[in-house]
């Protein structure tokens, strides 16, 4: 397999560690909203999150709400059709659109790809039907066509139990050729999900918030806690991330600042 594996940084935000983990330090840290295009040997591609959305939101008191508590920084130049522009993708060209879940820092640009096929879970799509302000959801983000849009759902019997790296996996084979496994990482949200690309890359969206920050899962403080849908499994999806790191697979949240653009050069 020799595709192509795309970062994009897509706005960012910034956040206290110390107020996010016991016996962290003080300090706030940075927290890019990472994008990643995948080329498909065969031209299909493939999105995975869409990043903060440009300009105003459209999301009523709860967007104002969200937005004075976690501040986005995003300009237009951070718009995620604008940078695949740039770096010479039509984004009309890109086939499918992985949502890892709903939250307002993936879900932004969901509007720049009316002809995509949205790619998500069951467990997402039961956020969508029921967006509870706890989920922290902004269904405003959405553009009015998502309902009617292609998308592909994954359910329970779409993921089988896969061996990477001698860790089971519940993954679903997106592309049919192994190269693009979605994969069940629950804790975060409902239906959370992330990508194995070509057996070295690791998309593992918001399982954690960073990959340096996996071994701190259990140190959580109450009020994160909170915001998490299942903060047991999200330490237990913590664990399995890190024995896949220990065996070579190369972890990367969606949230982690990273110094190269190409992922599998
Ligand atoms: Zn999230």
């Amino acid at each position: 397999m020799t595709g192509r594996l795309r970062h994009l940084t897509c706005g960012r935000t910034s956040h206290d560690l110390g107020r996010m983990f016991h016996g962290a330090p003080r300090g706030v840290r940075q927290f890019p909203s990472g994008v990643f295009l995948y080329d498909a040997p065969g031209g299909r591609r493939v999105l995975f999150d869409t990043g903060y959305a440009t300009g105003d939101w459209g999301a009523g008191w709860r967007g104002a709400v969200y937005r004075r508590l976690l501040p986005p920084i995003v300009d237009e130049v951070d718009d995620v059709a604008a940078q695949l522009e740039a770096d010479g993708v039509e984004p009309a060209s890109v086939t499918h659109v992985v949502l890892s879940h709903l939250h307002p820092d993936h879900v932004g640009g969901v509007r720049r790809f009316p002809s995509a096929t949205f790619v998500f879970t069951e467990g997402t799509l039961r956020t969508l039907a029921d967006p509870r302000p706890r989920t922290g959801v902004l269904t405003g983000l959405l553009p009015a066509w998502f309902e009617t849009a292609a998308r592909t759902v994954l359910g329970p019997d779409d993921f089988r139990t896969t061996d990477v790296a001698g860790v089971p996996l519940r993954a679903a084979d997106l592309l049919g050729d192994g190269s693009y496994l979605v994969l069940d990482l629950p804790g975060h949200a409902d239906g959370h999900v992330g990508a194995l690309i070509e057996e070295r890359v690791l998309l593992a969206g918001d399982a954690a918030w960073g990959s340096d920050l996996l071994e701190e899962a259990g140190r959580m403080r109450t009020l994160p806690r909170l915001v998490q849908h299942n903060p047991e499994r999200y330490r237990q999806t913590a664990a399995m991330l890190r024995a896949l790191a220990d065996a070579g697979i190369r972890i990367v949240c969606s949230h982690d600042p990273l110094g190269d653009r190409e992922l599998l050069s």
